[in-house]
């Protein structure tokens, strides 16, 4: 029950980075569901006095490139399945790439609030070229740094608006 936020992306944009700094700074409990699933971890956060529930998808990585694609849209259909809004999130580091647009064109046709998370977005040089990922087409834009949590407040306050 409660409000649920699923953290989807392909690997190595900062999912898990990010999951932790909010569930460390909140001081919230990750749920034991290894029994269930180990290719997802759930854990609770709080911000400005509202608490919601937080999936981090995508530990999970098969070998080949085909089975890879697969589970990454599979991961997201479920997300999109059990979340009441999703994170998107990508990596101004290495720029837009054709996984980002694959699992964008999922996102784009989900019936719920979906907010691109531009990670990485380390420095202001960083932050000029995030510019690109205006062009995947998501109103909902945030940039930040999972690493130093600058920009991580305002997304979470747009994510706490919607409780
Ligand atoms: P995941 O696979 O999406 O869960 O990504 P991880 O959280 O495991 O992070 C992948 C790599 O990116 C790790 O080496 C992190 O330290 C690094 N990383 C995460 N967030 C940031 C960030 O804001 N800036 C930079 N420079 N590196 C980051
Ligand atoms: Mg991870």
């Amino acid at each position: 029950a409660g409000f649920t936020v699923a953290i989807v992306g392909r690997p190595n944009v900062g999912k898990s980075t990010f999951f932790n700094r909010l569930l460390e700074e909140r001081k919230a409990i990750v749920d034991d569901v290894s029994g269930v699933t180990r290719d997802r971890q759930y854990g609770v956060a709080e911000w400005n006095g509202k608490s919601f529930n937080v999936i981090d998808t995508g530990g999970f990585v098969p070998e080949s490139e085909e089975a890879f694609e697969k589970e990454i849209n599979k991961q997201v259909m479920i997300a999109v399945e059990e979340a009441n809004a999703m994170l998107f999130m990508v990596d101004a580091a290495t720029g837009i790439t054709d996984l980002d647009e694959s699992m964008a064109d999922v996102l784009r046709r989900a019936a719920k609030p979906v907010f691109l998370v531009v990670n990485k977005v380390d420095n202001h040089e960083r932050l000029l070229e995030a510019t690109e990922f205006y062009g995947l087409g998501f109103d909902n834009i945030f940039f930040l740094s999972s690493m130093s949590g600058s920009g991580t407040g305002e997304l979470l306050d747009a994510v706490a608006a919607l409780i």
